[in-house]
C-alpha cells in the first residue's frame, strides 16, 4: 500500500474539483485531488460548451444570472484559450410568446446581465441560417467554453502550486476518528495499488457521484439528484453565436457552436444512477424538432455523436424532486459537521460549469473559516498557464499553426487538424494514457469521420513512439473505437449511417481488428 500525507484531499477531478484544488494549492496548503477516470470525463466533459452570459436565467433563477454574468467575465479571461467569445442571440420563435422579451430585458437589468434588443434584420443578416419567421432577438454576451481546455489549465496551474493530481484513483472509503476525518481510502485503478492519504480536510466535488462519496465518510444521504440531459453535435457550424429561445428554459432551446461543430441540446430529466445514462431515440428526435424551428433545414446536416451528463443538482423544496428541469441551478455547501458531526469535510453541489471558480472560492472559504485561518482567495485575477498571452480561442487557430508548419508537420486528423507533432507530444507527457484521454485533449477523432481514418494513424504513430507495444495498441483501438460507437448509434441516419458503415468495413473488413494481435484482457479504462 502506498501511503501519503496531505493537508487537503480533493474528491472529483471535474471542473469543480480541478478549481478547488487550484484554490486551495494557492492558499498555501497542501493538497491531493483524486479523479476516478481522467479529468473532466464526468460532467465537465459531457455538458453542452456554453459560457453563460446569465440570460438563461434572468427570469427563472436571478441568483444564478448574476453568478454567471460575472464569472463569465473572469473564466473568459483567465482560461483565454478555452473560451470563444462568440456573443449569443435569445431569439423569439414564431408560436412563442414574444412578450416574454420584455420579462427578458426587465430580468437582465435587474440581475446585471448585459442585454440589448436588436432588431430582426440585424439578426438574420449576422445569422442568415436563423428562422426567417424570428419575432424579436435580444443580443447578450454567451460564449463557448472548451471544459477540457479550462479544466486542464486549472489542473496545470494546481501543479506549479505544488498540488498532486492523480488520475484513474477510485475513492473508496473515507475513515473518521473521534468525529473527524482522518484518511481517505483510493486504488489506482493503472495498476491497481490501495493508497491511503492522511489529510486535515477533505473537499467533495464528486458532482452527480457526492451522495455516494459521503456515504462512504458514513454520512446522512446528500440529496444530490442527478439531471440527465442529452445533446448532439452537427457537422456544421450552421451558427456562429449561441442561439437560445426566448422563452422559460426548456429542452432543446439552445444551439452552441463549438470548435467545428454545432451542439444542439438539452433534456432534462432525474436518474437514479449518473453512470447509466442511455439515450431514448424519442429524445433524440425530439433535439432535431427542436433544431428545426431555430434552423429551418436542421435535419439534413449531419448529426455526427450524442452523448448525455448528469447534472448535480441539489434539492430544492421548491420544487418536486422528479422535475430536474426547475431546479435551481445555484450552488451548495453542505458541512458535514452540521448534519453528521463529522468534522473536517465539506461536501459542494448545484453551480454551473461557467460558475466553477465561484463554487471553489466559496468552499475553500468555508474550510478557511473552520480551520480558524484567512487566506485569500487570488484565483479570479491569475491566469492560468496556456492563457498567458490572453487571447481567445477562435475557430481559425489550428489553420493558421496549420499554414505555419504545413510543410514539416504531418496531420493525422483531418476533421480537427491534430498534427503528428501535437499528437507525439501529448504522447510523451502522458505515455499511460488511452487514445480517449488524448481526444479530450487534442480532439482527436471527434469531426465528421468519428475517428474512421484518424484512428488507426494515431496508434501506427503511438507504436512507433515505443510507448506501447503491439497488443496493447491493438487494445486501445478497439477500446477508443467501442467508445466512439457508444456516442454514434443512437443518431444513425442520413449521410452518417454511410460514413459509418466505410468506418466499419475499414475497421472490421479491411484491417480485421477484432483479430490483430490484442492483450489477454480488453484494456477498460
Ligand atoms: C446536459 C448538461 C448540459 C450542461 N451544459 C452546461 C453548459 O452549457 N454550461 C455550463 O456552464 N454548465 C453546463 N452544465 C452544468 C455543468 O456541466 C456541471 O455543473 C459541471 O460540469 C459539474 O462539474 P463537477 O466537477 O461538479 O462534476 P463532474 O464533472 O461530474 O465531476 C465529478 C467527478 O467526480 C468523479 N468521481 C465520482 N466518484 C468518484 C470516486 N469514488 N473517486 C474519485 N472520483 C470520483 C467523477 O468521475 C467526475 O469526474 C451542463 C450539465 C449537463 C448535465
Amino acid at each position: 500500500m502506498r501511503k501519503l500525507a496531505v493537508d487537503v484531499v480533493v474528491i472529483g477531478g471535474g471542473s469543480t474539483g480541478v478549481g478547488v484544488v487550484r484554490d486551495v494549492a494557492m492558499r498555501g496548503y497542501s493538497a491531493v485531488l483524486l479523479e476516478r477516470a481522467d479529468l473532466a470525463q464526468g460532467t465537465s466533459g459531457r455538458f453542452h460548451g456554453l459560457l453563460h452570459s446569465g440570460g438563461r436565467y434572468v427570469v427563472s433563477d436571478p441568483g444564478s444570472a448574476t453568478e454567471c454574468a460575472e464569472e463569465n467575465v473572469i473564466v473568459t479571461r483567465i482560461h483565454a484559450d478555452a473560451v470563444e467569445p462568440t456573443g449569443g442571440y435569445f431569439v423569439t420563435a414564431p408560436g412563442d410568446d414574444p412578450e416574454f422579451a420584455d420579462k427578458f430585458l426587465a430580468g437582465a437589468a435587474a440581475t446585471g446581465v448585459p442585454a440589448r434588443e436588436i432588431s430582426v434584420a440585424e439578426a438574420l443578416r449576422n445569422e442568415p441560417r436563423l428562422n426567417p419567421g424570428i419575432l424579436r432577438a435580444v443580443e447578450v454576451q454567451d460564449g463557448t467554453v472548451d471544459g477540457w481546455q479550462m479544466t486542464w489549465g486549472a489542473a496545470r496551474s494546481a501543479m506549479e502550486y505544488g498540488a498532486k493530481v492523480l488520475t484513474y484513483h477510485k475513492v473508496t472509503k473515507i475513515d473518521r476518528a473521534d468525529g473527524r476525518v482522518s484518511a481517505v481510502h483510493c486504488v489506482d485503478l493503472k495498476d491497481g495499488e490501495d493508497v491511503r492519504i492522511e489529510c486535515t480536510f477533505v473537499l467533495n466535488c464528486a458532482g452527480p457521484w457526492a451522495g455516494q462519496v459521503a456515504a462512504m465518510a458514513d454520512c446522512h444521504p446528500v440529496d444530490v439528484i442527478p439531471g440527465r440531459g442529452i445533446m448532439i453535435a452537427m457537422n456544421h457550424r450552421l451558427v456562429n453565436r449561441v442561439i437560445n429561445r426566448l422563452i422559460y428554459p426548456a429542452d432543446g432551446d439552445i444551439l452552441v457552436p463549438v470548435h467545428t461543430v454545432s451542439i444542439i441540446g438539452t433534456t432534462d430529466v432525474k436518474v437514479e444512477n449518473p453512470d447509466d445514462l442511455a439515450i431514448e431515440p424519442v429524445e433524440v428526435q425530439e433535439m432535431l424538432d427542436a433544431g428545426e424551428i431555430l434552423i429551418p433545414g436542421f435535419r439534413k446536416s449531419r448529426a455526427l455523436h450524442a452523448w448525455a451528463g448528469a447534472r448535480p443538482l441539489i434539492k430544492d423544496s421548491r420544487v418536486s424532486s422528479s422535475d430536474t428541469r426547475h431546479m435551481s441551478r445555484g450552488m451548495a455547501v453542505i458541512d458535514h459537521h452540521e448534519r453528521d458531526g463529522l468534522d473536517g469535510m465539506l461536501t459542494i453541489g448545484g453551480g454551473k460549469l461557467t460558475t466553477y471558480r465561484l463554487m471553489a472560492e466559496h468552499i475553500v472559504d468555508e474550510m478557511c473559516r473552520k480551520l480558524g485561518e484567512t487566506r485569500a482567495c487570488r484565483t479570479a485575477s491569475e491566469i492560468v498557464p496556456g492563457s498567458e498571452n490572453q487571447k481567445n480561442y477562435v475557430v481559425t487557430h489550428r489553420l493558421h499553426d496549420r499554414e505555419e508548419d504545413r510543410l514539416e508537420d504531418q496531420i493525422i486528423c483531418e476533421c480537427e487538424l491534430m498534427s503528428r507533432q501535437m499528437f507525439v507530444k501529448a504522447w510523451d507527457d502522458q505515455p499511460q494514457a488511452t487514445f480517449d484521454d488524448i481526444r479530450r485533449q487534442l480532439r482527436l477523432g471527434m469531426g465528421p469521420c468519428q475517428g474512421g481514418f484518424c484512428s488507426m494513424r494515431a496508434t501506427g504513430v503511438a507504436l512507433e513512439t515505443k510507448h506501447i507495444d503491439i497488443e496493447r495498441a491493438t487494445g486501445l483501438l478497439r477500446l477508443f473505437l467501442k467508445n466512439r460507437w457508444i456516442g454514434l448509434w443512437p443518431i444513425l441516419y442520413g449521410d452518417q449511417v454511410r460514413q459509418t458503415a466505410l468506418d466499419n468495413w475499414i475497421f472490421n473488413g479491411t484491417l480485421d481488428i477484432d483479430h490483430l494481435p490484442a492483450p489477454e484482457e480488453e484494456v477498460k479504462l
